[in-house]
């Protein structure tokens, strides 16, 4: 199939962090799966940047990232695609389901749509998901558009999702489903949002497995309503259950001493790491040391934990 990049379309897995800041262990566990599950299957494993925040992300940051997945024998083909270099065809397919009449301008603020959500809360309403935008401004008349671009907004664009209910299945998580809500596809200040790119750009890599943290099991209805909307292949998902913190909370810097950096200032080899999360993953026995290739042989996404991890039974010490 013809992919919006030109690019032929291959067989990988991806792995696909945003450069915002270091790796902590929960996204090396990640990792680790999206390249164990590549390989395993003999498929390639890309690296993509999901650098869309040009606020928040940097290049040092993606140095870091790339650093600490090659000290861990991840290992990724080609070169690293940077979606900061890929804006022009992100507003190209925006413009494809503008035309298609998928498309509408919402000028809310966040602050807006925050209230309006507490203010339906008690009405009775589809289950949408947690945040999912009420639709205000769905059908705005041209008057009111106008109104609003005089008084100086700027809109987003959303996509017109009609509610519909996208199902699919995940190797870890099974059957699921999901209303998809009206996604932002722009923000206002004319960047492209991660659901529209992330679609365009596994299509264009030739991605046929997404492997990622499962905390966005509730973003993937409405990339497949997307990709179907593009005409674009749904790729097979595989969502990890996360690493979780002593407060029960994804983990984050605030838990100490989670990134690789921090392991290896207090002692530990980057071998010792791999085998900590090939442990908690269930491919290595306690004290054993492996290497990520060894667990290539092990790997079986069946058998992966169906439940979060926690980031006391990996470290005790670091708490
Ligand atoms: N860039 C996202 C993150 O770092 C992951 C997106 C994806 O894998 O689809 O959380």
């Amino acid at each position: 199939m013809a992919t919006p990049s030109g690019q032929n379309a291959g067989m990988s897995g991806r792995f696909a962090p945003s450069p915002t800041g270091e790796l902590h262990l929960g996204n090396l566990r990640t990792a680790l799966v999206a390249w164990l599950a590549a390989r395993s299957a003999g498929r390639g494993f890309l690296v993509r940047m999901e650098d869309l925040d040009r606020v928040t992300s940097s290049p040092e940051h993606e140095r870091r990232q790339l650093d600490d997945l090659a000290a861990l024998g991840l290992d990724w083909d080609g070169e690293v695609l940077r979606q900061s270099d890929r804006f022009e065809l992100y507003r190209r397919e925006i413009e494809r389901l503008r035309i298609d009449g998928r498309v509408y301008e919402c000028f809310c603020t966040r602050r807006e749509i925050r209230a309006e959500i507490d203010a339906a809360a008690h009405a009775p309403h589809v289950h949408l998901p947690d945040g999912a935008y009420p639709g205000t401004c769905r059908d705005l008349t041209a008057d009111e558009r106008a109104e609003h671009i005089a008084s100086g907004r700027r809109p987003a664009m959303r996509l017109r999702a009609g509610g519909e209910v996208l199902e699919f299945d995940d190797l870890v998580h099974g059957h699921m489903d999901g209303v998809v809500d009206d996604v932002v596809l722009a923000r206002a200040d004319g960047v492209p949002a991660y659901n529209l790119a992330v679609v365009v750009d596994d299509a264009a890599q030739g991605v046929t497995q997404v492997c990622r943290g499962d905390d966005l099991l509730t973003s993937t209805p409405r990339q497949i309503l997307l990709q179907r909307l593009l005409g674009l292949a749904t790729p097979q998902y595989l969502h990890v259950p996360l690493v979780l913190g002593a407060d029960g909370q994804r983990l984050a810097k605030r838990h100490g001493a989670v990134t690789l950096a921090d392991l290896r200032a207090q002692g530990s080899s980057a071998a010792e790491v791999v085998s900590v999360l090939a442990r908690s993953l269930g491919l290595a026995n306690p004290g054993e040391i492996v290497t990520a290739d060894v667990l290539v042989e092990r790997f079986e996404p069946e058998c992966l934990p169906r439940t979060p991890a926690h980031l006391a039974d990996l470290y005790p010490t670091t708490l």
